[in-house]
């Protein structure tokens, strides 16, 4: 009676035994011959073998209807640090090298997560953003051209596009596996197209086989967004090491943290040298402090030695924890799979390894009675489990729509251009998944067995009684 895998059954069983499991009038409650003892038996009979703890009570309402909550523990605190991270800012502060240009840590940063990756080359950044900013102009990315991206990430993608004046090209998503879909791409290529940004989103991988061919056949580099993304692999390498960059974030929420940081992976020595030049107030890498030449247009987005100390002391901890989001993320993909309506996202074969930055799956309201999903969201939150919707379709927001009416992006691409990619910009299977997506954050992949299994739990509860929510 202890293991809790759910072997695949008939819908119409599962709901049976689902409902008697947590229906108000279920026949369990009725027959009052039926003890506990018996349903289980009656249960494993089914092909369910029951975890007794994840079997609730019955006549237990919805948290949000005023019942118990499935769980009233926090899932696992983030970020993660003891006396490694203490000693790391001590150490840094009392050095009084604050700055890259007087201290080792950033240096010493750059090579180890070289290493970790095994990429030929690392810069440090301030943080994602910055990383992906100083690829694209570090490429010649400027006015006139077009990037191809997904709409399904987060808006810094899109933000670094339009500072340097190109035009963003959105290709629509594979609803399947929340990633860009390479089949789409080949069609966004045009004569102005100077890059390609596939985003590893989740931690999963886009299909990486496909966009390399693609950009090789047409020359074009390829700038990875890899921000949600360490230690995934493609084909047994990492993600962020196919591109001409590989672009990190070390935000707050990421699975690698200093609050703010960024990486950037490279390959190509001359545009690496490029990347620190623009990060470094157009100063190249090797220079001595009184040396004032310049050599190329540049901002300063450098990462501090504060970061880069915290985050080789967070680095330490980044394997085991990887470790521990998969494992954790296999098991609850094989108990969503036996919810039916919930589809958990797909990886492509290639990916070797899946960061799982965020559990992503789609919730189909058809299969809940037709509870739309905000209020589905809103009862797994009061059954104490934290989700959200994730993004909105982002090649909708109207600040872009805004930036390309501005004055600046009239005269350089005049109003017949900007006409047609407004008629071009549609992402209809993006804009379904913004609607049907669920997510769950890496924090709550660092526990326990017990907790995906209260994760599953929630949501079969939530199923059962989602025609008594639909009136809330
Ligand atoms: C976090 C993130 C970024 C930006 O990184 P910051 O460090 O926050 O600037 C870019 N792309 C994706 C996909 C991200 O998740």
């Amino acid at each position: 009676m202890v293991g809790s895998r759910l072997p695949p059954f008939a819908p119409s069983i599962q709901e049976t035994i689902v409902r008697m499991m947590y229906s108000g009038r279920s026949r369990l409650e009725r027959n009052k011959k039926m003890n506990r003892r018996r349903f289980l038996l009656v249960a494993s009979a089914a092909g369910l073998v029951v975890r007794p703890a994840a079997v609730p009570a019955a006549g237990q309402k919805p948290a949000i209807l005023g019942g118990k909550a499935v769980r009233s523990e926090p899932f696992p605190s983030w970020p993660k640090f003891d006396s490694r991270e203490e000693e790391a800012i001590l150490n840094t502060l009392r050095s009084g090298k604050w700055f890259r240009g007087w201290g080792e840590n950033v240096n010493r940063f750059e090579k180890a997560y070289a290493e970790l990756m095994g990429a030929r080359h690392c810069l440090a950044t301030a943080n994602g953003t910055s990383a992906l900013l100083t690829s694209l102009s570090a490429l010649g990315v400027g006015p006139g051209d077009e990037v191809i991206l997904p709409p399904y990430t987060f808006v810094a993608c899109v933000n670094v596009i339009l500072l340097l004046h190109a035009l963003p090209v959105f290709v629509d998503t594979d609803p399947e596996t929340f990633q860009m879909d390479a089949q789409k791409v080949e069609a966004a290529i045009s004569e102005h197209t100077r890059a390609i940004m596939p985003v590893h989103l989740g931690g999963s991988a886009v299909d990486v086989d496909a966009i390399l061919a693609i950009a090789r056949k047409h020359k074009l580099p390829v700038v990875e967004d890899a921000c949600q993304a360490p230690l995934a692999e493609w084909r047994s390498r990492k993600v962020g090491t196919f591109g001409d960059t590989g672009c990190f974030s070390f935000q707050a929420s990421k699975n690698l943290s200093s609050g703010e940081g960024g990486a950037i992976l490279s390959e190509n020595e001359e545009l690496i040298a490029k990347c620190y030049t623009f990060h470094n107030n157009s100063r190249g890498r090797k220079v001595d402090s009184y040396d004032f030449s310049y050599r190329a247009r540049g901002a300063n987005l450098r990462m501090t030695e504060f970061q880069a100390a915290l985050l080789m002391a967070q680095m330490t901890r980044l394997e085991e924890q990887s470790r521990t989001r998969e494992q954790n993320a296999r098991y609850l993909t094989s108990l969503l799979r036996e919810i039916p309506g919930i589809l958990s996202a797909r990886m492509y074969d290639g990916c070797t390894r899946n960061a799982y930055h965020l559990y992503m799956f789609r919730y189909q309201k058809e299969q809940f009675a037709n509870l739309p999903r905000a209020a589905f969201l809103k009862a797994l939150r009061a059954e104490g489990i934290p989700a959200s919707g994730g993004y909105a379709s982002l090649n909708k927001e109207p600040f872009i729509r805004n930036t390309l009416d501005s004055r600046g992006y009239q005269s350089i691409y005049g109003k017949e251009r900007i006409k047609r990619w407004e008629q071009t910009n549609d992402c209809p299977e993006n804009d379904r998944l913004c609607e049907e997506a669920v997510w769950l954050t890496q924090n709550m992949l660092l526990g326990s067995r017990h907790d995906m299994e209260q994760i599953a739990e929630a949501v079969r509860k939530i199923q059962v009684h989602a025609t008594e929510l639909e009136r809330v």
